[in-house]
């Protein structure tokens, strides 16, 4: 019915992140046949933004570092509902893929004897962040480019059609699953409004976040959930969407910039956060289960950058919730800057030259927005939207989902990070996890029989997209605008369960105008129509995010609920799990995967006790030690 471009190959790769790029390398290295589409051009996703590093136990600053030491801080910052196995793989191989890295061409800052550097960040008990200044996201997307070059000239050179290729600026609107597994997907050409249907038994879900669904965000205007909402439609499990990380270092002024990240690293390099009265506040925000690791006094706290082995770590790196609450609080009770931030000062703590050096992008960053000189005042921040906890929940070995054939890493993948991620353990996720999901794809794709997208799914598919063309309702625009306003003001950084409930209830009204946003024009080109289309992905996000968050009573990581202050561990037990069904959204409560007695005696009985109840410890004192 409809003149489209037909292709074919093993595995379909979705988005050109650190996730995608690495799940194709592996692919590609196995034998698969490999297709990578981008919405965003070839080297300019998301990823690219990253500034403070991949968190991996190299133990190249300091050699009491190693997987175990990762793995704990993985799981205290997840607040234990992570899931274990995931936290594993992940501490056990970052190193590995790190120095992977490096034999693909990357170059990374390096320590005075010539190793990998690795700085400090918040909740990692170490200095575990292998970085390149604070573009580490860039030079991670540069390496990965380069080898996907470099093995598309290796078939060249041997004579062989070209076994990765990419499509960039294309965007996939559907999955198709038929049979019971997935065939292939559907999609259009940004620049021709052309579209495409490929044929793939197995699909690597790599698309990243949600939170353009937010106004003020650090994230990029891809971020609109569209992979959560392709495996929600596709059938798939997505769990832990109540966990939202708001990252507590936003610009926050001018008005045309807030939300901007400013790196952690300008924590971890020694600065801190001072509010409108001078003080260092932090040291009141330090919560019980963290106390024994934070230094109480700001001499301790200043000693532990130069001797770390015998000082306890400055509050300002605790992990992100605790510091984005804390923000909250002193802005809330007047203590804030007159932009309705807190300050963040690295200028009278550190020289010009080390500001520089360290932070080249940041000093810039402020010149250029804020005519802010970071090297002689201190920045404006507060907290932001930066990334999403949930995502498709995946088989922690093969990052396989629920729907045979269906893969998925980075981002848009649930269940590494719990309930709250480390900062650098993100980039650290994209490569380990990255890597698996190729791996298991590549196989996947070689023992499955021929897949084929149907003509029926693909009219389906385009009628459903080009609706917009023919809808009378807002423009999308006002709908984006409208929903982020929902989510800002009701399921924000502290949440209850009245504006929960206004907040589900003002979604589905919104339901229809989502559905009913309208564009004019043709289809090339044509970023209203983009915009159509990913609304009602992160209408889809906003929804589990909502229902979730009304659902857990307690507060946990990315989720703070005023009306259930504290942690419960009846809920440490419980994933909540998004499925979409004819009436919308569901939630089922499904066990979090228990964590087996040799992971658990990496902890002490005491911390154990903080978390779990004692029939999940072993209160009896024989395990937990
Ligand atoms: P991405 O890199 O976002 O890639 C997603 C890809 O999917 C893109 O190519 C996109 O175009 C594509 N895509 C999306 N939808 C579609 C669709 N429908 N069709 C086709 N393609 C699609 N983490 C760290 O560990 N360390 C850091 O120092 C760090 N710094 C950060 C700094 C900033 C400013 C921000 C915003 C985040 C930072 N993070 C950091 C988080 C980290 O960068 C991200 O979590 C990570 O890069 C996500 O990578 P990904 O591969 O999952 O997705």
């Amino acid at each position: 019915k409809y003149d489209i471009d037909r292709l074919h190959c093993d595995v379909l790769v979705i988005g050109a992140g650190g996730a995608g790029l690495r799940a194709a390398v592996e692919a590609r290295l196995r034998g698969a046949d490999v297709l990578v589409v981008s919405k965003s051009l070839f080297g300019k996703a998301h990823t690219v933004m990253a500034e403070g590093g991949a968190a991996a136990a190299m133990g190249n600053v300091n050699s009491n570092d190693d997987w175990k030491v990762h793995f704990r801080d993985t799981m205290r910052g997840g607040k234990f509902l992570n899931n274990y196995r995931m936290a594993e793989l992940h501490a056990k191989e970052a190193p590995e893929r790190i120095w992977e890295l490096e034999t693909y061409g990357a170059l990374f800052d390096r320590t005075p004897d010539g190793r990998i550097s690795q700085r400090n960040f918040g909740g990692h008990e170490y200095p575990r962040l292998a970085h390149v200044g604070d573009r580490t996201g860039l030079e991670l997307i540069r390496t990965m480019q380069q080898k996907i070059v470099a093995l598309q000239q290796d078939d060249e050179r041997r004579g062989s059609e070209q076994t990765i290729r990419v499509l960039d600026e294309t965007t996939v609107t559907d999955l198709v699953v038929e049979g019971g597994a997935i065939s292939g997907a559907v999609g259009y050409r940004r620049a021709s409004g052309r579209f495409f249907a490929v044929d793939a038994p197995a699909v690597v879900l790599a698309t990243g976040g949600i939170g353009r669904s937010y106004k003020v965000t650090s994230n990029s205007w891809e971020y609109t959930g569209d992979g959560h909402a392709l495996a929600l439609r596709a059938g798939a499990d997505v769990i832990n969407m109540e966990f939202i990380q708001f990252h507590p270092t936003g610009m926050v002024w001018p008005a045309s910039v807030r939300g901007i990240l400013v790196t952690e690293s300008v924590r971890g390099d020694g600065g801190v956060l001072k509010n409108s009265e001078g003080e260092r506040f932090m040291f009141r925000y330090v919560p019980d289960v963290f106390k024994e690791q934070y230094a109480t006094t700001e001499e301790e706290a200043d000693r532990w950058y130069e001797d770390p082995d015998h000082n306890r770590r400055p509050p300002e790196l605790l992990p992100r919730d605790e510091v984005a609450r804390a923000i909250n609080s002193e802005v809330k009770e007047g203590r804030g800057t007159a932009n309705g931030g807190v300050y963040l000062d690295i200028a009278s703590r550190r020289s010009e030259e080390f500001i520089r050096r360290k932070l080249p992008s940041m000093h810039h960053q402020f010149k250029e927005l804020a005519d802010v000189d970071i090297t002689a005042e201190p920045m404006e921040v507060g907290p932001t939207c930066h990334y999403v906890m949930g995502g498709v929940e995946v088989d922690a070995d093969s990052a396989q989902s629920s729907v045979p054939g269906l893969f998925a890493s980075g981002e848009v993948s649930g269940g590494m990070h719990g309930s709250n991620r480390l900062g650098g353990n993100s980039l650290s996720d994209l490569l380990v996890f990255g890597k698996r999901s190729g791996e298991h794809a590549a196989d996947f794709a070689a023992n499955a029989s021929e897949a084929r997208v149907s003509d029926g799914k693909i009219a389906e598919a385009v009628e459903n997209a080009l609706r917009p063309f023919a809808n009378d309702g807002l423009n999308p625009y006002e709908v984006q605008a409208e929903l982020q306003k929902v989510n800002g003001r009701l399921v924000g950084i502290i949440r209850r369960e009245s504006e929960l409930v206004e907040a589900v209830k003002m979604l589905e009204d919104l339901r229809e105008t989502v559905e009913n946003a309208a564009i004019g024009g043709g289809r090339a080109y044509n970023p209203g129509w983009h915009l159509a289309l990913d609304v009602r992905n992160m209408w889809l996000c906003s929804m589990a995010t909502a229902k979730a968050a009304l659902m857990r009573k307690e507060s946990r990581g990315g989720h703070t609920r005023d009306d259930a202050p504290g942690m419960d561990p009846e809920w440490r037990k419980v994933n909540l799990v998004a499925s979409l069904g004819e009436d919308g959204i569901s939630l089922e409560r499904k066990p979090v995967p228990e964590i087996p007695a040799e992971l658990r005696r990496l902890f002490d009985e005491e911390e154990l006790a903080k978390y779990m109840t004692p029939e999940e410890y072993g209160g009896d004192g024989e395990e937990g030690q």
